[in-house]
């Protein structure tokens, strides 16, 4: 398939329904280093111009039943399962994950616009009792308003879809903001939204300066609300930003995930948990175990088998179907890994499997298990975001809790027990957002995702999701 061929490769920005900007920033695929394609730079006239448009589009949009505005979700979601394949491949191209993965965030970013496109009928407001007799107290659920979306490069669809869903189901209008790094599939999105029947000014993408952008969107009175994904970092920044003007917020902001195996754990299926959990997207996921602390009885035979599964990944291209680890996203990205592992070696952690660079080059990376890992090392502290496994030994359980809590994150979690009672009272005890018990793999459209702690606030998915769009609006009725 030739990228530029595809109907789908837009190089413009979607603005109130006109596709419009000079394409002049790069766009590189992270597998060759080459030249994708090219999209507009934009800053914060073009910024100010989306939230105007989105502000113009509200009324129109909130007045539309919540069944009209599911149709139109529906077809959205309908038209990116049937270009599934044209979508994974742009996304492949820029983000540079396996094709297998690529189809399947494109069928997990699709899967919460038929998820919201169904909630979008089922926003239900309340009958209270009030506290005197005669009134009546009766609740009503209607929309923020313009929102905005500031979203990440390691999930280009699927964190769109997750905040584009239930605003555009709760009546809400919308501004999207991609990362840099990965444009294209955002942009695509928006052209199938497009194609869908989403009216002009209902969503809009700007492309360009992160900082321009952010500005202009958390200054703007008008934008009532900013769901953010990315570092708890910027996060911070967005959050102080937003201030002035009262924003409401989501933030889906960094981890540090435990993967607890807890010595009566079937090792086989927390081995192949932790690969998913921890290698998936060559481990550049917000979810991904950062530390996997083994219980001493089974620490041995876990790093073994953990060992074999690591030898078995094959590192490439993400366009070849056996590959099942692509690229880092940047140098940057790189230069943490190496700098989480020399600081781990040098505090006396042992290297059991890769630990430097792939022979292929550019931001390949081998994938790596250390073991004899402790708290004092800088990959106990810091999101890693690459492919590297680190193995802690405990002894007790309330030392791998206290481990696992000691930390400023709070997204998600692992652990792995075939005790029922166990499973109560860490699953219990575990500050965190997110249980992953005896699976490493816990997003859906259905369950709630979102940490706590400075991993952020809200959630995104799940029969909650929608709120995060709607205001409360109460009515006390008299006579
Ligand atoms: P990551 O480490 O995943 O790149 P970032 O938090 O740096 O996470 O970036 C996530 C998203 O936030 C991207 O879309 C990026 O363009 C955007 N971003 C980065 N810096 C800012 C900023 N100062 N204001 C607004 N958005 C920003």
């Amino acid at each position: 398939m030739q990228l530029k061929d595809l109907s789908l490769l837009k190089t413009q920005c979607l603005i109130n329904g006109v596709w419009c900007g000079e394409p002049n920033l790069v766009v590189n695929n992270p597998s060759t280093g080459q030249e994708i394609a090219q999209v507009p730079r934009f800053g914060s006239v073009e910024t100010k111009a989306a939230i105007e448009a989105a502000n113009a589009a509200l009324p129109a949009w909130r007045a539309k039943s919540g069944k009209e505005r599911s149709q139109i979700l529906r077809r959205w979601f309908e038209l990116m399962m049937q270009n599934q394949e044209e979508l994974a491949q742009i996304m492949t191209a820029e983000q540079g994950k396996p094709l297998t993965e690529a189809r399947g965030e494109i069928a997990y970013a699709a899967s919460f616009i038929e998820w919201f496109a169904e909630e979008a009928k089922r926003v239900y407001g309340d009958v209270m009792p009030h506290p005197q007799a005669g009134p009546r107290i009766i609740t009503l659920k209607q929309p923020v308003g313009v929102c905005a979306a500031i979203t990440p490069w390691n999930f280009p669809a699927a964190m769109i879809t997750r905040k584009a869903g239930p605003a555009l189901a709760a009546g809400c209008t919308m501004i999207v903001k991609p990362a840099s790094q990965t444009p294209l599939t955002a942009l695509a999105l928006v052209a199938l939204a497009e194609r869908a029947g989403v009216p002009a000014g209902v969503i809009n993408i700007v492309t360009g300066s992160a900082r321009e952008i952010g500005a202009a969107l958390t200054a703007s009175p008008i934008v009532r609300k900013l769901s953010f994904t990315g570092s708890t970092e910027i996060g911070r920044e967005l959050m102080a930003a937003c201030a002035p003007t009262i924003k409401k917020l989501s933030l889906e902001l960094g981890g540090n995930a435990p993967f607890i195996v807890f010595d009566d754990a079937d090792l086989d299926a927390a081995v192949q948990g932790a690969m998913i959990s921890k290698f998936r997207n060559a481990g550049q996921t917000c979810v991904c175990a950062n530390r996997i602390l083994v219980q001493a009885g089974v620490y041995d035979a876990f790093a073994a088998k953990l060992a074999v599964a690591i030898a078995n990944l094959k590192v490439g291209d993400g366009t070849s179907e056996s590959v099942t680890t692509g690229p880092l996203i940047d140098e940057n990205a790189v230069a943490k890994v190496e700098e989480h592992i020399n600081d781990a070696l040098a505090k006396g952690a042992v290297l059991l499997a890769g630990g430097k660079r792939h022979s292929l080059g550019g931001t390949f990376f081998t994938p790596t298990l250390l073991g004899n890992v402790t708290p004092a090392m800088k990959i106990a502290r810091e999101e890693t975001f690459g492919p590297v496994a680190p193995l802690f030994k405990f002894t007790k359980e309330d030392e791998a809790i206290q481990m696992a809590n000691d930390t400023v994150f709070g997204l998600a979690s692992y652990f792995y027990t075939q005790n029922i009672a166990r499973s109560f009272r860490v699953a219990e005890a575990l500050e965190c957002g997110m249980v992953g018990l005896n699976t490493g793999m816990i997003s859906n459209e259905v369950g709630p995702f979102g940490g706590i702690k400075q991993s952020g606030l809200g959630r995104e998915g799940s029969k909650y999701g929608v709120e995060e769009y709607l205001e409360v609006k109460y009515l006390c009725i008299a006579g």
